[in-house]
């Protein structure tokens, strides 16, 4: 059994040394405290444990494989990379995770309706599938333009019966979806949960989606030790919000001998603007956004940066808080992968293991990829947050000698 974990960090007021807390309007505290508390308790709880442990086994699919990519290994010639193969979920990514997580919290606390925001769709998707399951009514802001852009993630959602509403000020994007929900939970927050799709947010959203997200490394931990025995050196990961990659990397923070990194969306150059590379990208600097205080791209006044990648799920101006901490400690190293580069490994990895990752994933293991031929004998687990069936509109359109 997952139980979920009870870690030091953050501390009672939700910081991750300098970052994280609660930076919202007077009248959100005693919503955010109330989850907080009940979130506590359940975490404490056996029979919470135990109702999601049956909800991840019967409904979302767990345990999900750890693979070796033999073939991919033999062709880059050095290390033997590993697959945690979060896009064999239902709904096809690891966001199922935690809203599942949340939408049981919701049922503790005797709400019956959610929203949440989505960029690409899939935290809307995922969101619209336990309102579904649970019998919540579900709204979800997307940004015009993002519904443009995901046409048919739009149509899955209302599928589900979920409503979608356009966000139609800013880029129209999901930095404006966060803004509109987080507005439209401050007018209903009596009734509704703020359902938020990643390790950001107000204290406690970021401690709790990792820990719903820490299945992951809890499983790929012990699965690696009977399987291959011992421990993985490096763990890759993708990080847009951190979900994935936190879920991936905190079972394994005690671990000393293993490495981690975290591959942010380097889009199509280091020129702000260009790139959601809160770490490692030009523009980026502590500071607030939606709630929290950690990494943000920023002009020199301080103007939150407009941000590109062809992935959508990691095209955000900041980083959870864990991660800023993370990376100030040097425990997690951060680095980014262009478009190109991503694309190029989602080439790779379906040609030579017959798997088409999400794009964001394609992030994570483009760096896999590139590390592994100066790398022999060692063991690379790689998250694979999601699966390319989303995507593949955004592949036909970069690989025209396919079409
Ligand atoms: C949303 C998404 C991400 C990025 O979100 P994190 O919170 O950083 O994990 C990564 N991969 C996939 C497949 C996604 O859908």
């Amino acid at each position: 059994m997952h139980v979920i974990e009870n870690a030091t960090l953050p501390d009672s007021l939700g910081r991750f040394g300098p970052y994280g807390g609660r930076y919202v309007p007077e009248i959100l505290v005693a919503p955010l405290e109330q989850i907080e508390q009940v979130y506590f308790e359940a975490r404490q709880d056996p029979a919470f444990q135990a109702e999601l442990e049956e909800l991840n086994r019967q409904y979302a699919g767990r345990p999900t494989p750890l693979y070796h990519c033999k073939r991919l290994s033999e062709h880059l010639g050095g290390a033997q990379i590993y697959l945690k193969r979060e896009d064999l979920l239902h709904t096809g990514a690891h966001k199922i995770n935690h809203c599942l997580g949340q939408a049981l919290l919701v049922k503790r606390m005797g709400k019956k309706r959610i929203i949440a925001e989505t960029g690409a769709g899939q935290h809307g998707v995922a969101s619209a599938t336990v309102a579904a399951l649970f019998g919540f009514e579900c709204t979800v802001y997307m940004g015009e333009e993002d519904m443009r852009r995901q046409e048919l993630n739009v149509f899955r959602m209302r599928l589900l019966g979920a409503r979608v509403e356009a966000v139609k000020t800013g880029s129209r994007t999901l930095k404006d979806a966060v803004t509109q929900a987080m507005r439209e939970w401050t007018a209903n927050f009596e009734t509704t949960h703020y359902l938020l799709g990643s390790a950001l947010g107000p204290h406690p959203f970021p401690v709790m989606v990792r820990d719903f997200q820490s299945v992951i490394g809890t499983e790929a931990r012990a699965q690696f030790g009977e399987r291959e025995g011992g421990l993985p050196d490096v763990l890759f990961a993708c990080v847009g919000g951190g979900s994935n990659s936190l879920g991936l990397f905190h079972p394994f923070l005690d671990a000393e001998s293993v490495r981690m990194v975290g591959v942010e969306a380097g889009g199509r150059g280091d020129a702000l603007g260009e790139h959601a590379a809160r770490f490692s990208g030009e523009g980026g600097a502590p500071g607030v956004l939606h709630g929290t205080r950690s990494y943000v791209l920023q002009d020199e006044a301080g103007q939150i940066a407009l941000t590109h990648s062809v992935s959508a799920g990691l095209d955000y101006a900041s980083v959870g808080p864990e991660h800023a901490y993370l990376r100030d400690q040097g425990r997690v190293e951060y680095t980014a992968c262009q478009d190109a580069d991503a694309l190029a490994a989602v080439r790779t990895l379906a040609r030579y293991e017959g798997i088409i990752p999400a794009l964001e994933s394609a992030h994570a293991v483009a760096e896999a990829i590139r590390r592994a031929p100066s790398a022999p004998g060692q063991r690379f687990l790689v998250n694979l947050s999601g699966r390319g069936d989303k995507d593949i509109g955004i592949f036909r359109e970069n690989m025209p000698d396919l079409d």
